[in-house]
């Protein structure tokens, strides 16, 4: 990984078949030469937000180091979810496994199927509370205000109980 290499922050979610495999073989997958994971937060189990009658999700959120660029790392998202067979019956449905591009340096990007920051992660306990763990300081480059802050502020009351359980790249709390 070259020096000039992006910091990027990718949230997780599964609420389907094992969620805590599914959440765990995505980052298996997202590691690469490309795209180093440095670290992941603890996983959480949180409810559903949208349509809320189905299973509980796991969500997680991990730091990446990476040379793609915002859209080549979208891309390779999405090829990971594809082999892990996400299949959403309908929006805020089901889902084996999510990935969404959270921040990518202090970039703001507004393509039409890129979005970054994500438009939805500070009203989001689950993005704000696994992010706050590895990241409290950071700052949100639209909002100003960093994560702990936003985390403080959000209307969102959602539980989001954190796990005990053990991953690779955890940071030690
Ligand atoms: P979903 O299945 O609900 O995660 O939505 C996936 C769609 O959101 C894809 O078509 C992406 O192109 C689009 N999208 C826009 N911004 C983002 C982002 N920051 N991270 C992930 N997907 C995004």
């Amino acid at each position: 990984m070259t020096d000039n290499a992006a910091t990027a922050f990718i949230g997780l979610g599964s609420n389907q078949g094992d969620p805590l495999a599914n959440c765990l073989r995505a980052l298996h997958k997202l590691d690469s030469d490309e795209v180093r994971v440095v670290c992941c937060s603890s996983f959480y189990r949180t409810q559903a937000v949208g349509y809320e009658n189905q299973p509980h999700f796991i969500n997680a959120v991990a730091r990446v180091k990476t040379q793609l660029l915002p859209n080549e790392l979208l891309g390779r998202m999405q090829q990971v979810e594809q082999s892990l067979g996400k299949n959403t019956p309908f929006k805020w449905g089901p889902r084996s496994i999510d990935l969404d591009l959270l921040l990518y340096d202090d970039e703001i990007i507004n393509y039409a199927d890129l979005q970054v920051p994500h438009p939805l992660m500070h009203e989001r306990r689950f993005v704000l509370i696994p992010l706050a763990e590895i990241a409290p300081d950071l700052e949100h480059p639209l909002l100003r205000e960093n994560i702990a802050h936003l985390l403080e502020e959000t209307l969102d009351q959602k539980p989001c109980v954190r796990l005990r359980t053990d991953n690779p790249w955890l940071v030690a709390k």
